[in-house]
């Protein structure tokens, strides 16, 4: 992990213990088979902002439950909000782990700083994933495919109606256990081309992880689910023609000749799942290119049999195989239809490194 010893030293939290966690058993039922983001832990980390006392101030760990909110607070009408999304694992020897979390620290700051929000000392957004993880350790679902769900996020609390970056914010990280993403599991994915609307343009937000990303998303991704399909795949904003990502994955192509592309960071979330991947193609010799690649193309090399298969990876679904893809004009599929060599090789890989059952070569787990 990086130094932090330039930071200063962390807020204490304090610990607000739980009059009623979830019995054990009850616990052990809701964390069996989850799906995602609807089952929750017994607790929750809140750290307070106030640029008139000088910035984060207080932190605890308290039991989870609903946060009162001005009406007026500024995230309610100007939507300053960003986020992040990471997994806890538990190892084969009971140790929890976290996979690469200073890289969402790290992102979490750019967010803050795209949306005029303060940072968060990279040294605190971890420490309040420890906190919570200490408190909520049972909460770890063990076992392939499964682990524990935290997302941290920061909004503007402060009740203003005026339009200038706020002066006060809540962090909180909440955690919800999490099996796989998709209900149909490790089954490909049915893409739509979204022709209409975009999800990022030159200049706006789409390499931050904001709230209005995703909301600007949800009428496209609504007409994908209309016609069948799962996920959204966004073309840029200037020529409607370069393939960007889905709603909340990046894409690799991998051909024929065992070369990989994706497309460059700018407008597109940077990825954690997919630097990783990046590394991990390469430390298999593959060739991994990051270059635009056009609708007409993707189209094209998969009618030819030149692509052999698209993957899209994100820390929620981790690798999964885009099977067909379809617009207002045609339909294709890609490869067999199904889980590719490459994906699968990946995601085996990936969640190996990340639950502990592969070696990890590039020290990318973080015990807590
Ligand atoms: C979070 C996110 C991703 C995936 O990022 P990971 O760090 O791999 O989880 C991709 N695209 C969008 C739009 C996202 O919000």
């Amino acid at each position: 992990m990086a130094d932090y010893s330039q930071q200063p030293t962390p807020l204490a939290f304090t610990q607000v213990p739980h009059p009623a966690p979830m019995p054990g058993a009850a616990r052990e039922q809701a964390i069996a088979d989850p799906r995602f983001g609807t089952v929750f832990t017994d607790y929750m980390v809140v750290v307070e902002y106030d640029e008139a006392k000088g910035g984060w101030h207080t932190a605890s760990v308290q039991p989870r439950g609903p946060i009162a909110l001005d009406p007026a607070a500024s995230v309610l009408h100007y939507a300053q909000e960003i986020f992040e999304g990471m997994k806890a694992y538990r190892h084969p020897d009971g140790s929890l782990a976290l996979f690469r979390p200073e890289e969402n620290a790290r992102r979490f700051n750019d967010s803050a700083r795209r949306m005029a929000m303060p940072e968060l000392p990279e040294e605190l957004f971890l420490e309040s994933l420890r906190q919570l993880l200490s408190v909520d350790r049972e909460w770890v679902p063990g076992g392939d495919g499964a682990s524990l769900y935290l997302r941290p996020f920061m909004f503007a609390s402060e009740a203003f109606l005026g339009v200038r970056p706020a002066r006060q914010y809540k962090f909180i990280v909440i955690a919800s256990p999490a099996g796989a993403y998709f209900k149909s599991g490790h089954a490909a994915v049915k893409i739509w081309v979204s022709r209409d609307y975009t999800r990022a343009a030159p200049g706006g937000t789409g390499a931050a992880k904001t709230g209005g990303n995703y909301a600007a998303s949800l009428v496209p991704q609504a007409e994908g689910i209309a016609r069948g399909c799962d996920q959204v795949v966004f073309l840029d904003a200037s020529e409607r023609r370069w393939i960007e990502e889905l709603g909340g994955m990046n894409l690799f192509f991998v051909f024929d000749d065992g070369s990989v592309l994706t497309p460059p960071l700018g407008t597109i979330l940077p990825g954690i799942t997919r630097d990783s991947l990046i590394t991990l193609l390469r430390d298999e010799g593959l060739s991994v290119r990051e270059e635009p690649y056009s609708i007409d193309q993707w189209r094209a090399d998969a009618q030819s049999g030149r692509l052999v298969e698209t993957l899209a990876c994100g820390t929620a679904a981790v690798v999964t195989p885009v099977g067909t893809v379809l617009d207002d004009q045609s339909e294709f599929t890609i490869g067999g239809g199904g889980m590719g060599q490459i994906a699968g090789r990946m995601r085996d890989r990936l969640t190996g490194i990340q639950t502990g059952r592969l070696p990890d070569p590039h020290g990318w787990v973080v015990t807590v």
